[in-house]
């Protein structure tokens, strides 16, 4: 799949949203992308996956582990292109990102981390360093959307289908908090917007 026909296709099912966000880094942006819904679509999330998968097609991956929720039906697709088992991290009570539901790596498995969107990283980091505490090995990264417009220095093989730089802000830098607008969360983390 090309990469503007990914990019169409999130446009297509309205995934595309402009106004005045909170993302699930904290920042603040003027367009969010909503990949649920682009994702609630079946048939183009396995194909979504299975583009994913092709782009890794050098690297072996044992298993995939998904960040929760974003990158849940994601990283259950790329799993099935892949033929490999897809397992998720998820925050627990004190917001912290751990491996539950008796999901277990084997000892240097080789993990494919799959995020839905990449901002500044940071979520896909915490996975990472979650794979490493099991006993697993991060191998590759992989992402629908890829915000920083391929500005992050992964040192793995990393593979998104959109690589668009949006500019997003801290809260206090935010030209559209100054302009007077106020912020909402689209949804992500369970925290309301401050405000
Ligand atoms: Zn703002």
């Amino acid at each position: 799949m090309a990469e503007k026909t990914t990019e169409q296709l999130l446009e297509s099912v309205g995934a595309v949203r402009h106004g005045h966000f909170v993302l699930s880094s904290g920042r603040h942006s003027g367009t969010y992308v909503q990949c649920a819904l682009v994702l609630a679509h079946p048939e183009h999330a396995e194909a979504l996956g299975r583009a994913l998968a092709e782009r890794l097609r050098g690297t072996r991956i044992d298993a995939v582990i998904s960040l929760a929720l974003g990158g849940l039906i994601l990283g259950q697709e790329v799993a099935r292109a892949l033929g490999v088992r897809a397992m998720f991290v998820e925050r627990d009570a004190g917001g912290k990102m751990a491996l539950r539901r008796g999901f277990h790596l084997d000892p240097d498995e080789r993990i494919l981390v799959v995020e839905d969107v990449w901002t500044t990283g940071k979520s896909t980091r915490e996975g990472w360093e979650v794979v490493e505490t099991e006993g697993g090995r991060v191998v590759a990264l992989a992402a629908l959307v890829d915000r920083s417009g391929g500005a992050i220095d992964w040192k793995v093989p990393a593979a998104a289908l959109v690589e668009i730089a949006i500019p997003s802000y801290e809260e206090k830098e935010c030209p559209l908090c100054r302009a007077g607008s106020v912020a909402v969360r689209p949804g992500s983390r369970f925290k309301e917007a401050k405000k």
